[in-house]
């Protein structure tokens, strides 16, 4: 309820860099981050464990990354997917992203990944990919179960 309260800090400068080289940082809800990619904890999330997979650096297409970057972003997706799955036993995932805003991006310069766990019986079927967002869970609670996790990558 804190974004709806307005109590959430706002995050300055663009939400897929968070300041400093930590490899975790709770403020920014942080969870993972190398050399080329980062994985965020999303702040307004459609489902409990919703994750935004980005590359470090900001673009706003896939077309703009390196082969090498490409091959991160894939792969820490996967690592992302694997521990959702085995750690909140969703039924199902969302895997996938808007590029541009006539795709309904959010923010549509920094490109993202979404990851959104599902469970049989939850609703909304359609909203997931359009930044439609339900209340979330409080979710330093999510952050504090799944960071240990993505720290051991
Ligand atoms: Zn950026």
């Amino acid at each position: 309820m804190e974004h709806v309260t307005g109590k959430t800090q706002k995050v300055a400068g663009c939400l897929f860099e968070p300041p400093g080289n930590y490899r975790q940082d709770k403020e920014y809800l942080l969870l993972y981050r190398d050399s080329d990619t980062v994985v965020l904890l999303n702040r307004f999330p459609y489902a409990n464990g919703h994750l935004l997979v980005a590359p470090v650096r900001h673009v706003g297409c896939i077309t703009d990354l390196s082969d090498k970057e490409n091959c991160a972003l894939s792969c820490i997706v996967k690592k992302s997917a694997a521990i959702l799955k085995a750690h909140l036993n969703p039924d199902g995932l969302n895997i996938g992203c808007n590029i541009g805003g006539a795709a309904g991006a959010g923010i549509a310069d920094h490109l993202h990944v979404h990851i959104v766990p599902r469970w049989d019986g939850d609703h909304n079927f359609m909203t997931v990919l359009s930044e439609i967002r339900t209340i979330p869970e409080h979710i330093e609670h999510t952050f504090d179960a799944l960071s240990p996790f993505f720290n051991n990558l």
